[in-house]
């Protein structure tokens, strides 16, 4: 049976296509700069690239190009053989405690959402809309980054602010990164062979989360009401003293959506450096020994250990730490500083595992906790969601 996963931003559409359940990919591709003259579309046919360069206009075009694109490159033969879809949302809020087989009425749910995500959930309204116009007969699955936190309990979610702007405007922690985090934890529980670990995920990517995970629930989650809390980021600055936004406003006048648009856009990696927001640059500079890439570096380390060990009180506990996406993936000097950060939680470093790449341990056999790289797969468990709710 074939699956395919979606991912609509405002301006790209991610696909990528796997027979279920073996969780094969037949084809990954994306389309980018949607809306400008200069976009393209590319597909990823075992281990080839095609580019393709067009002008689309919107959604619906390249919809219409990537359903186009399977038939010419023989990749199917009919549009019978997609038996379904499953379309990345990523704000759910309290309305989503799981996936959902889209129907009009799911649509306008997402979209009485769109004030906590409005960046997000419009641009994925946009790809399921063209989705459901392209493929009328086919099952259309919406699998939101947040649902996997909706267990959090109120100690977890609720900030200590007025009771009732949770009340009236939904002012809580929602999380995201909920697919990666689900994926991850589910295999390090394979791995150790228990069921009812607990686990600490550290999705480390230009957007960065921290999970708490104990018998296969999320009991708390870094990322709040927007994906700005928690650690610093590439270019967000994690978790800051709301005043500050009173302050940089009056000095610099500016608006308070100027102020949080820089600690969005200007701030994490790139605020402190100075320079990059990406990790390799960052970790080149700390190795050329210039003291703001280290600072960049060493502050979200840090703050990467002091999530983990309010994690480890909050749980009672922990078997094990996974590092997953591009920095956690690929980045031995930031998973190294952590795991030397938390030490004292006795864990210790197998330095020759941690300078290799895919899914290991990397902590020593007699740590007592353990460490890994579990590389994520958010597309994997999305099409495992349609699987499910197809069957059910
Ligand atoms: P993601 O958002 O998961 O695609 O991750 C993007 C981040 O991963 C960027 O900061 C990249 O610099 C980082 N990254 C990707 N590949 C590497 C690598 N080989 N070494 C260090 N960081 C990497």
């Amino acid at each position: 049976m074939k699956i395919l996963a979606v991912n609509a931003g405002s301006s790209s559409l991610k696909f990528q296509l796997f027979t279920m359940p073996e969780e094969t990919t037949i084809v990954s591709g994306i389309v980018e700069r949607i809306g400008y003259d200069n976009a393209a579309v590319i597909f990823k046919i075992n281990g080839q690239k095609f580019v393709e360069d067009h002008q689309i206009l919107n959604h619906k075009v390249a919809v219409d190009m990537v359903i186009h694109g399977l038939l010419e490159r023989k990749v199917i033969e009919s549009l019978d053989e997609i038996k379904g879809v499953g379309h990345r949302v990523v704000q759910g809020g309290e309305l989503f405690k799981e996936s959902a087989i889209i129907d009009d009425d799911v649509v306008a749910k997402i979209a009485s959402l769109n004030d906590l995500a409005p960046l997000h959930n419009p641009a994925n309204i946009t790809g399921i809309e063209a989705f459901r116009k392209a493929l009328p007969d086919v099952i259309q699955v919406a699998v939101f980054d947040t649902t996997f936190h909706q267990t959090m309990s109120e100690d977890a979610y609720l900030y200590a602010c007025p009771y009732e702007w949770y009340q009236k405007y939904g002012v809580r922690k929602y999380g995201f990164h909920g697919t990666s985090h689900q994926y991850v934890s589910q295999r390090a529980a394979e791995i150790l062979g228990k069921k009812d670990a607990k686990v600490i995920v550290a999705h480390l990517g230009n957007g960065a989360s921290i999970c708490a995970v104990k018998d296969g629930k999320s009991v708390d989650t870094s990322m709040g009401l927007t994906p700005l809390e928690g650690i610093p980021m590439g270019t967000r600055s994690g978790n800051i003293d709301p005043a500050v936004l009173m302050l940089v406003s009056s000095k610099e006048d500016k608006t308070y959506g100027e102020v949080l648009d820089e600690l969005n856009k200007k701030s994490g990696y790139l605020g402190l450096s100075g320079f990059s927001n990406d990790s390799r640059d960052i970790i080149d500079g700390m190795n050329r020994g210039e003291h703001r890439a280290w600072l960049a570096h060493q502050v979200q380390v840090k703050r990467i250990a002091d999530y983990i060990g309010s994690y480890y009180v909050y749980m009672g506990g922990l078997d094990a730490i996974c590092f997953t996406a591009g920095i956690g993936e690929n980045a031995p000097e930031v998973r190294r500083d952590v795991i030397k950060a938390v030490k004292v939680l006795g864990i210790e470093l197998d330095e020759e595992e941690n300078n290799k790449r895919g899914e290991r341990m990397i902590s020593t056999k007699d740590s007592k906790v353990k460490a890994f790289i579990i590389p994520t797969n958010e597309e994997v468990m999305i099409s495992r969601e349609v699987q499910r709710l197809m069957n059910k």
